[in-house]
């Protein structure tokens, strides 16, 4: 018997419309491309999006096709999340910091129709123009005022397009299953993967992130969305966001600590989002800073990579914010898991809360988890065993675009993360590696990220980064690439000695070099294929030993 409800699809153009129409002047502010701070509100953004769905209409997009962007985080990339998605179009945001034959590889293999571009990114665009074979035409997205001279054809500016249409416009209703956006995933290894999103997937998502153990988003929130829109679409914020209500604040392309600390003050920020790095700019400027202080915010939402303990205790000790240690990934639409102390962990001294905060927290309604051996056999949730790391769930991929990488999932939908994690009796995870970096070690596993959570609290380490090489009696030892902070004095025997009474002793690093910067991908993790290729010849000292 079929239920007797109202089968309303879930639509993207339904967030928008609620927050034009309940906080409609509620603040949505960006730090412009241009330079200037800009002003607007969730009314302003819902008007100029039906302005800008009807100039789609009008420059000839059809349903389902693809609309590209390759934008920072500002109010008009928001406006086109919702004209492009909402008119049924799919947004393909694309991330400007990938290679440029990535990004050419990438528009041709999602067949964009027309591409919105930063003022930054025109000359990117102009050297590629001509092979992007299906691109009718090109949106930069400024005013008249600030128009380049360009050589790419037909060329629009955004604020002369939209400001010539209506603002009536009526969202059309489809299937919520219908495509929304697509994302590729960053690639490291081949091509990268189209990650098609939904709808349903979308409004399904973003009520994940409203939960109080999740983000727990608000109408109280003004939210600094660091992570870029073209990253897993900013972990779903735009929308969250849109369906509460939140203030949204948007750094454009500055994402200097400077920066980033002057939004968070001025704009009371109460939340903010991003990946550890640019938590460390913000931490250097503090360094510059002494005595800096952040009155507003309370929670900083960590991901992308694993937010190390010590970033979640300075924020704690110096600014008096609670990390949410996230973990997720593009496939997953994105977020997996969220950390938040259970009520029975709330009297624990603060030192004990930080260690359960370091790992990736709890799987968020909507999301099965499970790990699994070699075989595919089911590990105990004990907080030892570790395995491959398993999700699957509404919000998450069970194909890549165009079927590129074949059957993805199994034939229970599981899909496997690429991570290995431990499961512990109360549900936490905790990733102990992507399962192509975890060094194996005389048939045992070290955890490289453990290894460099460690290094990084010692006071001279800036950045850490742990790669296995190959050892002629271990197969793989672990080698320590380090990033000393700035004017301090450290040792590789400093180093090893700080971590002795911090790892068992069969994990310690056989060395430690020191570099002046580590490689990181496009979206700002380190970039561990490069640091294995760069030291793919590297002798350790005790591979003499051993060989003797
Ligand atoms: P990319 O496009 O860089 O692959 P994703 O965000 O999809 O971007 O990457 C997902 C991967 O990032 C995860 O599978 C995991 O390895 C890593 N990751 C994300 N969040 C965390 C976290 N909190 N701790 C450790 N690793 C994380």
């Amino acid at each position: 018997m079929r239920g007797l409800m109202q089968e309303t699809p879930l639509l993207i153009s339904s967030l928008i419309d609620y927050a034009a129409t309940y906080h409609g002047d509620t603040e949505i502010i960006t730090r412009t491309v241009e330079g200037p701070i800009h002003r607007s509100t969730y009314a302003e953004v819902g008007r100029r999006a039906k302005q800008l769905a009807n100039a789609l209409k009008r420059l000839g997009v059809e349903f389902g096709d693809r609309v590209g962007t390759l934008a920072w985080n500002t109010h008009r990339h928001f406006e086109i999340y919702y004209g492009v998605s909402g008119s049924g179009f799919v947004l393909h945001t694309v991330n400007p910091r990938l290679f440029p034959d990535q990004i050419e590889y990438i528009i041709n293999h999602a067949e964009d129709k027309l591409v919105f571009v930063d003022l930054t990114f025109v000359p990117l665009l102009e050297r590629c123009a001509d092979k992007l074979k299906t691109v009718q035409g090109f949106v930069i997205m400024t005013d008249a005022e600030h128009m380049p001279k360009t050589t790419l054809p037909n060329v629009h500016c955004y604020e002369t397009l939209i400001g010539a249409e209506s603002d009536v416009f009526a969202w059309p209703t489809f299937d919520e299953n219908t495509a929304s956006s697509l994302c590729y995933t960053s690639g490291t290894t081949g091509n990268p993967k189209g990650v098609l999103y939904s709808h349903r997937s979308t409004v399904i998502h973003s009520f994940m992130v409203c939960m109080g153990d999740t983000i727990g988003v608000t109408s109280h929130d003004s939210v600094l969305v660091v992570v870029p829109l073209f990253h897993a679409n900013a972990w779903g914020m735009p929308y969250a966001a849109a369906m509460c209500g939140a203030k949204l604040v948007f750094p454009g392309q500055a994402m200097d600590g400077k920066n980033i600390c002057e939004l968070l003050q001025n704009e009371k920020v109460t939340l903010s989002m991003g990946v550890p790095t640019v938590w460390l700019m913000l931490f250097q400027y503090a360094d510059q800073n002494p005595g800096l202080k952040l009155p507003d915010l309370g929670r900083v939402v960590i991901g992308g990579s694993a937010a190390p303990r010590a970033m979640i205790k300075r924020f704690h000790d110096d600014f008096g914010a609670r990390v949410i240690h996230a973990w997720g990934m593009t496939e997953m639409s994105p977020i997996g898991t969220a950390g938040h102390l259970l009520r029975k962990q709330m009297d624990l001294d603060i030192e004990q809360q930080i260690d359960i905060q370091a790992r990736q927290g709890r799987a968020v309604y909507g999301v099965g988890l499970k790990i699994v051996d070699d075989d595919g056999k089911e590990l105990p949730r004990d907080g030892k065993a570790f395995g491959h790391l398993m999700v699957r769930g509404p919000c998450i991929t069970r194909s890549y675009f165009k079927g590129e990488g074949g059957q993805i999932v199994d034939a229970d939908n599981w899909f496997d993360t690429g991570d290995i994690a431990t499961l512990d009796g109360d549900g936490f995870m905790q990733i102990t590696d992507r399962s192509k970096d975890v060094i194996k070690s005389g048939g045992e596993w070290i955890s490289s990220i453990d290894l460099e959570n460690e290094a990084l609290g010692h006071p001279g380490v800036q950045e850490a980064a742990v790669i296995g090489v190959t050892h002629p009696k271990w197969q793989e030892r672990p080698l320590l690439v380090v990033v000393k902070k700035k004017g301090a004095e450290v040792s590789r025997d400093d180093v090893l000695k700080y971590l002795e009474s911090r790892v068992a002793k069969w994990w310690l690093p056989d060395d430690v070099v020191f570099v002046d910067e580590l490689p990181h991908t496009a979206t700002g993790k380190l970039l561990k294929t490069k640091l294995r290729q760069d030291f793919k010849d590297y002798r350790l000292p005790t591979a003499s030993d051993a060989a003797e």
